[in-house]
């Protein structure tokens, strides 16, 4: 089991595999010597109901929050890989405790750069257009708001900070210097290729997808894959098109309300102090888990099953 300090629920033990690492919403497992998966170049990826916030994670849990991720990604992954877009899944065959929010995959070398597109100006990309008029560098026409539409969909690259840092914007060039000009103009067309595949998909359901965040890995060839989680609304900013209106911040299907609340003097939490965020009241709990359950029902259609298990 995992035990990181001062971290809310801890990896449990899982038969057949052993702890391997602790991300800030997942964990992740390697196969146990003796066990079925032994020998497999395999990692078990675990999506706990943890939420993170402002870069901290918060000590009240989002239940099914897990299983959205988890379920979505995998709904989206199947999408993508008709289209010719390889992914890291193997097996959706986990152990009982961790069914429905946990993945087999293959286990990558991943690429040290989170991998954005943009469709819409929003968040950090509107905060370095209005101070310099450029996203990661890339020069965009003057006039723009928040939550407006650009003219075509761009590759902003950050930095995939250390645990507890923040992740920083980078320039392409940035990119090419840290993995190399060839793998850097993959990562860039591989991004492109499933934002525009999946922000039509998004359009057709009635959602803008603003931006999202992808993660490659090389696999043993050298080839990328795409690994991770994708297209959830931990990774992307999803807006109800019919509510769409550039000028002001767009209501989105992810943890806004988490992040108002805190930044609410309700909390009584301050940002910029170095303090743990306080516990969440039930009302935004399930303010927020109706929102992942949402985005859920109206991307793919379907209503996520129930289950009686709590979370890890
Ligand atoms: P960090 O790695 O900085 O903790 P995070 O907090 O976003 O990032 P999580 O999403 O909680 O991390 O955990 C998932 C971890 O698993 C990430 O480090 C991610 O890079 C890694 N990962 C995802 N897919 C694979 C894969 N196929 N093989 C190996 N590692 C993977
Ligand atoms: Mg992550």
């Amino acid at each position: 089991a995992a035990a990181v300090a001062g971290r809310i629920h801890v990896a449990a033990q899982l038969p057949g595999w052993e702890h391997l690492a602790s991300g800030k919403v997942r964990e992740l497992y390697r196969p146990a010597p003796g066990s079925a998966w032994d020998g497999d170049d395999v990692v078990l990826m675990v999506a706990t109901d943890r939420i993170s916030a402002y870069d901290h994670v918060l000590t009240t849990p989002i239940p099914d929050k897990g299983r959205v991720l988890t379920q979505l990604s995998l709904w989206w992954f199947e999408k993508l890989a008709a289209a010719g877009i390889p992914h890291h899944i193997i097996s959706t065959e986990v152990p009982e405790p961790v069914a429905g929010r946990a993945v087999i995959c293959r286990n990558l070398e991943m690429v040290e750069a989170e991998c954005i597109a943009r469709g819409y100006l929003t968040g950090s990309g509107l905060a370095e257009y209005t101070a310099h008029g450029t996203v990661t560098g890339i020069r965009l026409p003057e006039g723009l708001r928040d939550g407006s539409r650009l003219d075509e969909p761009i590759f902003t690259p950050s930095s995939k900070a250390a645990q507890g840092g923040h992740d920083e914007n980078i320039s392409f060039a940035e990119l090419s210097t840290r993995v190399g000009a060839e793998r850097a103009q993959a990562l860039r067309e591989a991004t492109l290729r499933v934002y525009t595949l999946a922000e039509g998909l998004c359009r057709e359901a009635g959602v803008i997808l603003a931006d999202t965040k992808l993660e490659f890995g090389l696999d043993a060839e050298g080839s990328l894959v795409l690994a991770d989680e994708v297209l959830t609304p931990d990774s992307s900013r999803f807006w109800p098109a019919e509510q769409w209106e550039p000028g002001r911040p767009q209501p989105s299907f992810d943890k806004q309300f988490v992040r108002d609340w805190l930044t609410s003097p309700e909390s009584g939490w301050s940002r910029s102090a170095d303090v743990a965020p306080p516990p969440l009241p039930a009302e935004v709990v399930e303010a927020t888990r109706e929102r992942y359950l949402d985005a859920y029902q109206r991307l793919t259609g379907r209503r996520l099953p129930a289950t009686a298990t709590g979370a890890t």
